[in-house]
């Protein structure tokens, strides 16, 4: 029996012995595994308790004796929770997390085995890093990777089995200081963004001293079976399947749509929820989305750096859950084709620490200005920027889905829903006017009043969009399921920086001249929604309109990872990230080249499932299934029967024929494409012509003749999954 049917039978079985895990109260468990602040009062000497507050709040250094009483408070609660081991956790470029893990056994100069936490293990370890990606930078400066504790993330256990680990969040470096990771170029942003917010905000309020940068991710995923998904080579390897044939019943009927969630499904669910929260997760929603096997999940926003963490902290919890369920997740931005893809929507916005939700309009005509200042700065961030956050979406996986069904284009634009676009049409048209002091009617806009309403109408259309205002906060919903948001926040956070820096420049130049403060904001905000409205769109982004209106308007439409990460290496970037202080030049220079890399490596992997797939999979099956046809054709016709009498038979053998010459043929000249692309020394002349002579000249072409075959060959010789049972068998 083949894998695929063997898996199938096994699944009913399966399904009736999973029960639903234990429902503890969410209360009762929440962020029982993180060392909050409420915990370091407890475990902490009053010197350690303040030291660690604020660093927190103000990113100060901890001192080494200091840092050494922390290390043992956070030790002794760890002990206390059955911890043995500890961990720098850390994010590098690979797309996933790291860690080595250590005892707190040591043995001391005279014999003793002791158990040990210190200060300077805890502030800074040495990994065993020379295999992950650093472009070229640590050979450059021939230094080693080092993680250095990041005190505003709480350290966390992690629990897998019985085991649990003391994991300390950490960025990771090199002996230079150039990032090799995530984090530190995140911290590096969101640093910046607080310094420039802060000033623009006190404009209107002096007692203003801290902007954070807030996060609510929503993160998609598929569920299928395990035995399923370990009978497709493909999902194994390269996360998505590289053959399958549209099913009968797709997701025409959107009836899985807050569907009922299957019980298999739902146990997992509540499941990695439990692991959440004891995590200190704050997951809230959960439904299924519009394909089927689709679900998505999202917590309560929080601080971005701490959101961040929880999400890549939640992709590994959720994939090792699913184990215990025999269940996989697929976090890949598209799986099937022809199904939605996944994405990780990246709802942000900015809080003052006097509590004011800086994207969420006011309640005055003050509040008002300030909402309106805010809201104009992102638009311009985006609209001057728009190719560098292209740029930090971009990815092999990601290309599958953007422009494809349902998932936002690849073309940046800005929804802002119709009341907003009014309000500022209305601010427009004002501009060469001296705006006098009398006419304060924008000011008086009840924005808070009439925008929630507003939006509520908005919804349905502002889901084409990859970058759309919804009330309180702006969604950047380009980012696909399976990236770091971190990529993304730097990016929305460092443009961010850089056009309320100019917008402060700006203004105070205009107040210098000798316009009123409020007038002054009003002018450059009027200026800069001119300067920006091209980015501004409120149709539909799904359409082929927006496409040729994009190009009218000279908005960049780039399909493809290779051209769009150009944008990552334009003098522009190297300006922008530089005077940010979150790239140096060279670090810029390698991220493009790991991005390259990774691109190349993916799309070389895909080619060569696919060529095995093909070539032990897939044709095997088809040449018995021939084999089967001929031998009919050959009894009926010894039998003396007409032509009339096998004729389908033969039609279908001459069909099924063809696209065996085909398949083997173009599989050979993708081989052979290949090893022509392999030579090529420049990385990005390699993931361009990995792009263009591999993907765009093959993948298509030769999945067309096999999905083909998968609707001819009889269903008993097809080893891989279908479509239909990995979809909807539950
Ligand atoms: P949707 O209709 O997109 O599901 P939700 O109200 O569920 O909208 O919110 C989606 C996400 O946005 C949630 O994670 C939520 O916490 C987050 N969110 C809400 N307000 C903010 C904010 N001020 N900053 C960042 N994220 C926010
Ligand atoms: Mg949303």
């Amino acid at each position: 029996m083949s894998l695929r049917f063997s898996a199938i039978s096994g699944i009913s079985k399966e399904s009736d012995t999973l029960s639903p895990s234990s429902g503890a109260k969410i209360t009762a468990i929440f962020g029982e595994n993180v060392f909050t602040l409420k915990t370091a009062r407890e475990y902490l000497s009053d010197e350690g308790y303040k030291s660690l507050t604020t660093s927190i709040r103000g990113g100060k250094k901890i001192d080494r004796t200091v840092a050494n009483q922390i290390a043992n408070g956070i030790r002794a609660w760890a002990k206390s929770k059955g911890v043995t081991h500890f961990t720098h956790w850390f994010q590098p470029l690979t797309g996933t997390t790291a860690e080595k893990h250590d005892s707190f056994f040591t043995i001391k100069s005279d014999g003793t085995a002791i158990e040990e936490f210190d200060g300077a293990a805890l502030i800074q370890q040495e990994p065993d890093a020379s295999s992950f990606p650093s472009g070229g930078l640590r050979a450059t400066f021939e230094a080693r990777g080092y993680t250095a504790w990041d005190p505003s993330s709480p350290a966390f256990i992690m629990e897998i089995g019985k085991g649990k680990t003391l994991c300390i969040p950490t960025i990771f470096v090199s002996y230079t200081g150039d990032s090799l990771d995530y984090k530190a170029p995140l911290l590096k942003a969101l640093e910046s963004l607080n310094k420039a917010a802060v000033d623009v905000c006190n404009y209107f309020d002096k007692n203003v001293t801290k902007v954070t940068a807030t996060l609510g991710w929503e993160q998609e995923y598929f569920v299928i079976d395990e035995a399923l998904a370990n009978a497709r080579p493909d999902l194994i390897q390269s996360g998505r399947t590289v053959y399958g044939a549209a099913p009968a019943k797709g997701q025409q009927l959107e009836d899985h749509y807050f569907g009922s969630i299957p019980e298999r499904v739902y146990a997992f669910m509540r499941d990695f929820e439990n692991e959440s929260y004891k995590l200190g997760i704050p997951l809230r929603t959960r439904h299924n989305e519009v394909a089927p096997a689709q679900f998505e999940c999202a917590p309560i926003f929080e601080e971005v750096n701490i959101a961040v963490d929880h999400n890549t902290l939640l992709m590994d919890v959720m994939t090792r859950v699913a184990k215990r369920h025999k269940l996989v997740v697929l976090l890949h931005e598209k799986p099937f084709a022809g199904i939605n893809g996944s994405g990780k929507h990246n709802n942000w916005s900015m809080a003052t620490d006097t509590g004011v939700n800086l994207l969420a309009p006011g309640k005055t005509p003050k509040t008002n200005l300030m909402f309106l200042t805010f809201f104009v700065n992102t638009i311009k961030a985006v609209h001057d920027h728009a190719d560098i956050m292209r740029a930090a979406i971009a990815s092999a996986p990601n290309d599958h889905r953007l422009g494809a069904n349902e998932a936002p284009p690849a073309i940046i634009s800005v929804f802002v829903g119709q009341y907003l676009a009014k309000v500022l049409a209305d601010v427009e048209t004002r501009v060469g006017t001296k705006f006098d002091e009398q006419d304060e009617a924008i000011l008086k806009l009840d924005l808070h009043r009439s925008i929630p309403e507003l939006m509520l109408d908005n919804t349905d259309r502002n889901r084409t969009s990859p970058f759309a205002f919804t009330g309180n906060k702006f969604e950047f919903r380009a980012v696909g399921s399976s990236a770091n948001c971190a990529n993304a926040m730097t990016v929305v956070n460092t443009i961010m920086a850089d056009t309320l820096r100019k917008f402060k420049a700006d203004v105070d130049a205009l107040i210098e001249k000798g316009d009123k403060k409020e007038i002054a904001i009003m002018h450059v905000i009027q200026k800069y929604i001119v300067e920006s409205k091209k980015v501004l769109f409120e149709g539909d982004g799904y359409s082929d309109e927006w496409h040729h209106e994009a190009e009218r308007r000279g908005l960049p439409n780039l399909k493809t990872t290779p051209i769009a990460l150009d944008a990552m290496i334009t003098d522009k970037a190297k300006k922008l990230f530089e005077s940010n202080g979150v790239y140096s030049h060279s670090e810029l220079e390698a991220r493009h080249e790991i991005e390259l890399e990774k691109y190349i490596k993916k799309v070389q992997i895909e080619a060569r499932i696919m060529g095995d797939l093909a070539i032990n999979h897939i044709l095997p099956a088809v040449i018995k299934y021939q084999n089967e046809l001929l031998n009919n054709v050959n009894g009926l016709k010894a039998a003396g029967l007409p032509e009339s009498a096998y004729k389908s038979q033969l039609t279908i053998l001459k069909e099924v024929s063809d696209h065996i010459q085909i398949i083997h043929s173009k599989v050979h000249d993708m081989v052979e494409a290949r090893k022509i692309v392999n030579n090529i020394t420049d990385t990005r002349t390699k993931a361009i012509a990995y792009e263009s002579q591999v993907k765009a000249a093959f993948f298509d072409d030769i999945r067309y003749h096999v999905d083909k075959l998968e609707h001819l060959v009889d269903d008993e010789y097809w080893t891989l999954p279908k479509y239909r049972e990995m979809l909807f068998l539950r």
